[in-house]
């Protein structure tokens, strides 16, 4: 049977269902060129996480490989025009994390709007401000507010969700393509990006990290957007231009940010770091659920399973 080189953590049962299906599975916590290229030289499959870099060197030395399975919806990690040269199958996890993702934007829209985070560590710092009119945690209503979604795809579509069902929020959007049904179901209106940037309450990014996508969001799209708004971004830190995003905060130029996702992630701009006021950031946690993330494994492997059985893969990246 096949040989499957694992990076990603994988759960216990995950690991099972590769060895019931008579796999040999090679575990490697380590993901850099020269650990896995010797794991690599007779590898059929490759199970990786989005911040393991997949490219030619690697690719080049897995002659057998047939799939690359990215335990993510993303796969800007993987070289995809490189492996599909070299007839290598690669697949992501669709579907699967895109309620968890959607219900974490909401928690740091909510947290950002709300001052969720500040009100915490008052607390903890042993005060208890007095319950005052204008007392110095009031925060921005979110209900009745407009929300808008750039990139209206899986997530996009499911924030919206939120927003309407559940906030009565007017929703504005802008995609490459329209969406006839969501204009249908949620009264979402089609917009310029430019239009959504001045008109909308909240900016909820959604759109993936391509070379179209980079740094989107730079110093002349903070300026457009409205001095009371609230930037989301659980997509991908290279949509946005970090520096400009801090400066955006500190001039106030926009209200406040909920951010999981970071340029250099790991390193995050220091002077995110010193603003709190309407400001939550979390280490990308989007699909950060056991359920999910047992989903996400499971996906994974199902895609293996299925390339490695001569079958077609269940969703492979195009
Ligand atoms: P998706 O269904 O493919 O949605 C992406 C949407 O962005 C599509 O609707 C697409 O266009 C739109 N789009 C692409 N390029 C655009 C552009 N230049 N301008 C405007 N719209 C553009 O993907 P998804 O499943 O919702 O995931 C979206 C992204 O979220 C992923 O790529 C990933 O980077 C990120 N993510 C992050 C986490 C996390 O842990 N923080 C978790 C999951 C996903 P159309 O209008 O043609 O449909």
């Amino acid at each position: 049977m096949g040989i499957v080189v694992c990076t990603a953590d994988l759960f216990p049962e995950h690991v099972d269902r590769l060895a019931n299906a008579g796999h040999e599975i090679r575990l490697s916590k380590d993901a850099d060129k020269d650990s896995l290229k010797p794991l690599l030289t007779d590898a059929d499959a490759i199970i990786c996480l989005l911040t393991h870099a997949i490219g030619c060197q690697l690719l080049d030395a897995a002659p057998h490989l047939r799939v690359v399975a990215n335990v993510a919806v993303g796969y800007e990690n993987i070289d995809v025009p490189a492996a599909k040269e070299r007839g290598i199958i690669v697949t992501n996890t669709p579907d699967v994390l895109t309620e968890s993702t959607a219900d974490h934007a909401f928690a740091l829209l909510l947290a950002a709007a709300r001052r969720i985070p500040e009100a915490d560590a008052t607390i903890r710092d042993g005060e208890f401000p007095a319950w005052g009119l204008r007392q110095p945690l009031t925060g921005i209503d979110v209900h009745g507010k407009t929300l808008g979604i750039v990139g209206m795809g899986r997530i996009g579509t499911a924030v919206a969700r939120r927003g309407h069902h559940g906030f009565g929020m007017p929703i504005l959007y802008h995609s490459r393509t329209r969406k006839h049904d969501l204009e249908n179901e949620l009264g979402a209106r089609p917009v310029s990006f430019e239009d959504l940037l001045t008109k909308s309450d909240f900016v909820s990014v959604h759109v993936p990290s391509t070379d179209e996508t980079y740094h989107l969001f730079n110093t002349e799209a903070f300026a457009q957007m409205k001095p009371s708004a609230i930037f989301v971004n659980v997509a991908r830190g290279a949509v946005v231009d970090e520096a400009a995003l801090v400066q955006a905060l500190r001039d106030r130029t926009i209200a406040g940010a909920g951010l999981d996702v970071f340029e250099q992630e790991p390193r995050i701009h220091p002077g995110l770091l010193e603003l709190h006021e309407h400001v939550v950031l979390a280490p990308h946690l989007g699909s950060a659920t056991v359920d999910t993330r047992r989903a996400m494994g499971d996906m994974a492997i199902d895609n293996v399973l299925a390339v490695l059985d001569g079958k077609p893969p269940l969703t492979p990246v195009s």
